[in-house]
């Protein structure tokens, strides 16, 4: 009585990392239908799939921002069924709004969030017909709070947060399941690509003052949050299949413990000066705040009361 698992985006990071993890379940639970945009870029997962292939994993095409592809996906699935959706396809995108076109900002909202939407759209209704599905959705830290320079992709997390939020109170009367999976910084292609996108970017129409807050500031941290912070792909990976298994699952789960005192800050603060405040002189005053900010972050070992131990984590303590 196999799962049936379809993931977007397999062919790197994140979805490359979950689709292997869950075909390599010990107990055989899952059939994972891994799939991506670019059938030819499949080879990394092929390799890491090794002897899952063509038994717990099946490669697919799917291009979330085509919707004929999306419907010929699901139409070849055994019963178009599908009990855990895992839309984990998305894109970055890194600078000052006034060098960005609203075509690129639109690429970013149609990957990240209407991506998400026409999965649902070809989904949801057999999930509800059969009373029966779980939806878990990559989602970010971002979703939850703006980071400068992020403000197109932080606004396609918070649809998606917002979009998920709102369904979910409507899954529960079908008894489906709404999972948000929200990583913080994660070390994958996505963090290269952003970074060598940013660092092309055309700063000519930005003011110097912003242009060089980006540059000099921006630009050049970020690496250092990465390498400070940084959860591996599979990490988040164990995360989700813990998750994934769990008899009820919790509607968010941020998967980097560093991260949650940032996040903690947005629900101590109703006005919501609290976390602007504190991101304002960590990056202005970075030399002495936003070092102890990290090594704050790194001695403090928070967890919500809700959210829940994984076993590797129990050991380091
Ligand atoms: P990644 O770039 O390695 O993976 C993203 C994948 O989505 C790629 O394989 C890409 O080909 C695919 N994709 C893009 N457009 C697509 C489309 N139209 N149809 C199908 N596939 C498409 O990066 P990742 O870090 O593994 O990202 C996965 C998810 O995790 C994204 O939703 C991202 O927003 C989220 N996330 C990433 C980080 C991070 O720091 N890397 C942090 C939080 C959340």
């Amino acid at each position: 009585n196999q799962k049936v698992v379809l993931i977007t985006g397999c062919s790197s990071g994140i979805g490359l990392a979950l689709a292997t993890r869950i075909a390599k379940d010990e107990k055989k639970r899952f059939m994972v239908y891994a799939t991506m945009r670019n059938l030819s870029k499949g080879e990394a997962l092929v390799e890491a799939a090794g002897r899952t292939l063509g038994r717990t994993m099946e490669i697919k095409q799917l291009d979330v921002c085509n919707e004929d592809s999306i419907k010929a996906c699901v139409d070849s699935l055994p019963e178009r069924r599908v009990d855990i959706l895992i839309s984990n396809a998305g894109m970055g995108m890194i600078g000052p709004i006034e060098c960005q076109s609203i075509d690129e900002m639109r690429s970013v909202m149609d990957t990240n969030f209407f991506g998400l939407v026409r999965l649902l759209k070809e989904i949801l209704p057999d999930m509800k017909r059969r009373k029966k599905g779980h939806i878990v959705v990559i989602s970010s830290v971002m979703g939850i709070q703006g980071i400068l320079f992020n403000d197109i992709y932080a606004a396609s997390k918070f649809a998606v947060e917002g979009f998920c939020e709102s369904l979910a109170v409507q899954a529960l009367r079908f008894n489906l399941n709404i999972s948000l999976i929200e990583p913080g910084p994660v070390i994958t292609e996505f963090e290269r690509k952003v970074y060598d996108e940013g660092l092309k970017t055309d700063l000519s129409k930005a003011d110097k003052v912003t242009a060089d807050m980006f540059t000099n500031i921006y630009l050049k941290n970020y690496k250092q949050i990465f390498e400070t912070l940084g959860q591996s792909a599979d990490d988040v990976a164990e995360h989700t299949f813990k998750i994934i298994t769990m008899e009820n699952p919790p509607f968010r789960h941020q998967t980097n413990t560093l991260y949650t005192p940032m996040t903690t800050l947005k629900y101590a603060d109703p006005n919501g000066d609290l976390p602007i405040d504190t991101f304002y002189k960590m990056v202005f005053e970075h030399d002495k705040v936003f070092n102890a900010s990290l090594n704050f972050l790194k001695l403090l070992r928070w967890r919500s009361r809700k959210s829940f131990t994984l076993e590797k984590d129990k050991n380091k303590d």
